[in-house]
């Protein structure tokens, strides 16, 4: 009688699960060890959430940023399976999904990224608009094309959250809705981009001047009301009338992770070894926003997609050793440097050695990204497109 082969199931096709699944599937499997491997993900496409501001300027559309699984996965062996996941036994090693089948497993890799908390603040549930899904994207296109098409003078943005997100967002928001448009960016600590190399957090504060966004730092937003936002600056509570308010702070685990029987940190986030596998469970790997991991130096692993990307190469090594026999390989994190878009046609960036800042750090940052896509043949795709599309808009005009 043959033995079955192992199941890998993989949840969450984020940088941690999808760029594991394509690893797995280029590794040398004897033909006779080759494992069954299963992508699940609530939705029926992977997000570059990099470039998500660009869905909003036109600058990119869906399909680039956004392929779907089913094509990126072709000839590689991986099954997709379009699911919500509601609960994982990991005693019985099975994963449930909303209405759908059971999954079971030999080995289980988490991938599931975090979720934007929006119940810390009264009224931001309702009336704020969190940016980390093409949903959300397509949400505030729809606010944002709404207020444009009315006959108010001033569109009036506050976005909450000085980081990454808040910056360049509001950056390409200006840039969109040019003399229209009234920004705020509102920070709870004594400066923006607080974990910044100090060239892009200069750059980003030139770019974010140049266009009139109010810096309110030192900030506290107090609650969050349809057409106005209350915040607390030095024990004093302002409400101010605005027109949209954006929420990017924050990240948590989702409550299946949360109420995983293993171990986490303060924040839910998994702890796992250097080798990227849940304690006490080492048929589990955990890896992404969702994992708290010291790698091979005892380094912190940030929750960025460049370090998931990285760990899906490891995950996926140390599966395909631990499945054959092999050794595993301790995690060793690369920190490659920032890139930050600071609107259209400009960007900035510290890394490897380089500063750069301006329309020549935009074209570093869409090729290095360019690069980073899943998949040759998207790749492909996508920077023929880039070529093409100037062209093309030329010949029509
Ligand atoms: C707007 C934005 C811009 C960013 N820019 C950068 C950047 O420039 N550089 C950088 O390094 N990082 C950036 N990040 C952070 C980066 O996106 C995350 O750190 C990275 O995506 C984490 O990877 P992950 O695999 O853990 O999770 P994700 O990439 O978030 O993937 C999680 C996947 O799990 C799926 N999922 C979640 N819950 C369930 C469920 N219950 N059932 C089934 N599927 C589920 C989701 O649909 C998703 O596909 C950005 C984030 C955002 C929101």
């Amino acid at each position: 009688m043959s033995e079955q082969p192992a199941r890998i199931c993989i949840l969450g096709g984020g940088f941690g699960g999808l760029y594991t699944a394509l690893r797995l599937s280029q590794l040398p499997w004897e033909p006779l060890q080759k494992p069954e491997m299963v992508l699940v993900d609530q939705s029926d496409r992977f997000l570059f959430s990099p470039f998500l501001y660009e869905l909003l300027t036109g600058e990119l559309q869906t399909w680039e940023i956004a392929p779907p699984y089913e094509e990126l996965l072709q000839n590689t062996g991986v099954r997709f399976c379009q699911g919500a996941v509601s609960g994982i036994d990991i005693d019985q090693r099975r994963v449930h999904l909303h209405d759908g089948p059971e999954i079971s497993y030999d080995r289980l890799v988490l991938g599931l990224g975090g979720e934007t908390p929006l119940d810390i603040v009264p009224g931001a549930t309702s009336y704020a608009y969190p940016f980390r899904a093409i949903a959300d994207a397509y949400r505030l296109e729809e606010r944002l094309r709404l207020l444009e098409e009315s006959d108010a003078d001033k569109i009036r943005v506050a976005i909450v959250g000085a980081g990454y997100s808040g910056v360049e967002l509001a950056c390409k928001l200006a840039d969109r809705l040019g003399e229209r448009g009234r920004f705020r960016l509102i920070e709870v600590s004594d400066q923006i981009l607080r974990t910044s190399p100090d060239f892009n957090r200069e750059a980003a504060t030139k770019a974010l001047e140049a266009r009139g966004v109010f810096i309110d730092l030192e900030t506290k937003v107090e609650s969050i009301a349809q057409d106005s936002i209350s915040l607390e600056y030095k024990n004093q509570v302002d409400t101010i009338p605005v027109d949209l308010v954006i929420w990017t702070v924050g990240t948590r685990v989702s409550p299946v992770v949360r109420n995983l029987p293993v171990k986490q940190n303060q924040r839910g986030q998994i702890s796992t070894t250097s080798t990227l596998q849940v304690h006490d469970h080492p048929e589990i790997f955990a890896l992404g926003d969702l994992a708290d991991c010291l790698d091979a130096e005892g380094q912190q692993v940030p929750a960025t997609a460049q370090a998931a990307f990285q760990q899906a190469d490891y995950a996926a090594w140390n599966i395909w050793a631990s499945l054959t026999n092999r050794p595993l390989l301790p995690f060793h994190y690369q920190f490659l440097g920032e890139m930050m878009a600071l609107g259209i046609d400009s960007a900035t960036l510290t890394g490897l050695g380089v500063k750069l800042e301006g329309p020549l750090a935009y074209v570093a940052r869409r090729l290095a990204y360019l690069y980073r896509l899943p998949t040759l043949d998207h790749k492909l795709k996508v920077g023929f497109n880039w070529l093409a599309r100037p062209i093309i808009e030329a010949l029509s005009e």
